[in-house]
């Protein structure tokens, strides 16, 4: 599933290419998650301004409005000249002056929606209720550590609920709890003020760890297709149930947490 460094690197892959381009034609595949919530048509001859990302949301700016775009479990976006005919699982095309911006989802759990603007109830209804932005200087250890102090929940569902903060999906929240030394079930409200600040700097590490590591791999990201952009993490414990913890050997446990597969070192990450 793409999480926020995939969507920050798709996002810098096309957003200096599409700004000022005028939309000449959109064109819809079978059904996304949402609606787009207008006539394509009524897209055409606005200019697309500027592309910005809001946890795992891309925003385009239009000249009348904006599309949010999520790449749901399986999507991907493509940007360019000279794009391959479209495929079955191509389910949103929109040709601008300055090239075509494609969006391949398989599973269809993704989507693109239109909004009037961003205070808008189309646009609220998926962005209100996101916490801070962790690559921005509003997430700091101390807010941080207040908003796990109002949550008895488990810290790592707190991390993938995206209100204490946003975009840490499944893989960063296995990867961070690891670096900070937290068990993922400690409860959130338990974790110290020190403890918490590991945390915060753990999540910042290994989100902008892998923006870098995409945005200097993924040269060719404009032309991915399906999964092959995605990244290949060089995870601690993610994925890696059984096998040796890379900092003490002992075998990487796993758990369900909320249906997510949990990946820990017990004796490196404590309750
Ligand atoms: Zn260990």
């Amino acid at each position: 599933m793409p999480e926020l460094p995939e969507v920050e690197v798709t996002r810098l892959s096309f957003a200096d290419r599409i700004a000022g381009a005028v939309i000449d034609r959109v064109q819809m595949g079978k059904p996304l998650r949402w609606p787009l919530g207008c006539a394509p048509k009524a897209l055409v001859g606005q200019q697309v301004l500027a592309v910005r990302r809001r946890g795992k949301y891309l925003l385009v700016d239009l000249s009348d409005g904006l599309l949010l775009v999520h790449l749901g479990m399986s999507g991907s976006v493509a940007f360019g000249d000279g794009l391959p005919a479209l495929g079955k699982h191509d389910h949103f095309e929109m040709a601008t002056s300055q090239g075509t911006l494609r969006l391949n989802d398989p599973r269809r759990f993704g989507a693109v929606v239109y909004a009037s603007h961003e205070g808008a109830p189309a646009a609220q209804k998926l962005l209100g209720r996101l916490g801070v932005e962790p690559l921005t200087d509003a997430f700091n250890a101390a807010s941080f550590h207040q908003a796990l102090k109002l949550r008895q929940t488990a810290i790592k569902q707190v991390l993938l609920g995206g209100e204490a903060v946003v975009g840490v999906g499944n893989i960063y929240a296995s990867e961070a709890l690891f670096l900070a030394g937290i068990r993922p079930t400690t409860r959130a409200n338990r974790i110290s003020r020190p403890r918490a600040a590991l945390l915060h700097g753990a999540i910042r590490q290994v989100l902008a760890q892998a923006v870098t590591k995409g945005g200097s791999t993924l040269r060719d990201f404009s032309n991915a297709q399906g999964e092959s952009g995605y990244f290949q993490l060089e995870a601690m414990v993610y994925d890696r149930a059984g096998l040796p913890c890379r900092v003490c050997a002992a075998p990487v446990k796993t758990l369900k947490q909320g249906q997510r597969s949990t990946f820990y070192c017990a004796n490196c990450q404590k309750p």
